[in-house]
């Protein structure tokens, strides 16, 4: 692996320079918060800020795209598909949580039995940029709890650790060396970085704020689908789906055609297990009629069947959920009370 130094002074000319011949998403200001966008000529790229309001999935997952395009000619209806259109493109300062995310969708959309295209196709033309967590951001952060940390490169191409006047960059993959050829001449780091790099990264994880028992309450949603517990968490839910929409691992979308006289497209978008239509069936019935039951697939969705499916806990920690549900429903206090019972 290599690993180089950036002086912090030059980072945000390099990443302007990269946006010149290619597409970079990055963390800009947008009034009150930061979000990742295209960087367009006369934007900044943020290098000090928390997190992002918006989790960096929608650049693999949009919330909506088109996914076939179909007209009525007179040979009959005649069908374009819409793959492999993607262009190559950096996707600057992602923290170690979301970059993780990644790892998790790849095994829904690229499972070796269902290869989603779309998906598949923007993440292997794009390369990750993670932003080690020096500070880890957030109270609300507990990444340590679901098997991530705050300097995991894990879905990362490259990882950048802020070592106070300068970057201490690991190219992590193949991709990552490409996109340092992009990078002009870095000189090498030395031992003495890489220990540092190892003390901030011990500090860091011990700072992360939430301790929960992530892996342990699997065995207990095992057997208690039908526990008194899931009459309590959902009873101030206003099925907003925010909790949803804001989480870099949730994933699940819709499908619906829209038709214009003779042209027709179908179009992908995301949809969230908190509205009650989510899971409405044509015959008017619904299987899961309550809140109730979606909060409760919510969390055993995320702590039992995508460990069961995967051997992963579909949660990174990111608190994004719990920073912004509108009446406090907190999923840690969730996992928490369950490893309590
Ligand atoms: S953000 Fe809160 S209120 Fe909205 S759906 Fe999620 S848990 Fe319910
Ligand atoms: S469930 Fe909440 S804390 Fe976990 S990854 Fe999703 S938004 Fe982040």
């Amino acid at each position: 692996m290599e690993k180089r130094v950036i002086k912090k002074d030059a980072l945000a000319g390099i990443i302007k320079k990269m946006a010149e011949n290619m597409v970079v998403y990055a963390p800009v200001r947008d009034e009150d918060n930061v979000l990742f966008t295209v960087l367009e000529e006369e934007m900044e790229p943020l290098l000090e800020f928390d997190n992002t309001k918006n989790a960096p999935k929608n650049f693999f997952f949009p919330q909506t795209e088109v996914m076939m395009r179909y007209m009525k000619t007179e040979r009959g209806r005649e069908l374009s598909t819409v793959e492999g259109e993607a262009t190559p493109a950096v996707l600057f300062g992602v923290r170690p949580c979301d970059a993780r995310s990644f790892v998790l969708l790849d095994n829904v959309f690229n499972d070796p039995k269902y290869k989603d295209p779309y998906y598949i196709d923007r993440r292997e033309k794009t390369t990750i940029v993670s932003l080690a967590c020096v500070q880890p951001p957030y109270t609300t952060c507990f990444c340590t709890s679901v098997d991530g940390h705050p300097f995991s490169a894990e879905g990362a191409d490259v990882l950048l650790v802020d070592l106070g006047d300068t970057y201490l960059a690991e190219f992590v993959t193949p991709k990552g060396e490409e996109l340092l050829k992009k990078m002009g001449d870095l000189p090498a780091a030395d031992e003495a970085l890489e220990a540092k790099k190892e003390k901030l990264s011990d500090a860091a994880g011990k700072a992360v704020n939430g301790v929960v028992p992530g892996r342990a309450i699997k065995s207990w949603m095992d057997e208690n689908f039908e526990h008194p517990f899931w009459d309590t968490i959902h009873q101030s839910c206003l099925a907003c789906g925010t909790c949803t929409y804001l989480c870099p691992t949730c994933h699940c979308f819709d499908i619906t055609d829209e038709i214009k006289k003779e042209d027709g497209r179908r179009i992908r978008s995301w949809d969230s297990c908190m509205s009650w239509l989510f899971t409405m069936e044509t015959s008017g019935h619904n299987p899961r009629p309550s809140q109730k039951q979606r909060w409760r697939q919510r969390a055993m969705h995320k702590f039992k069947y995508f460990v069961d499916n995967y051997d992963a806990i579909a949660c990174v920690g990111c608190g994004r959920c719990v920073m912004y549900c509108p009446v406090n429903i907190d999923i840690r206090k969730i996992v928490t009370d369950i490893s309590n019972l």
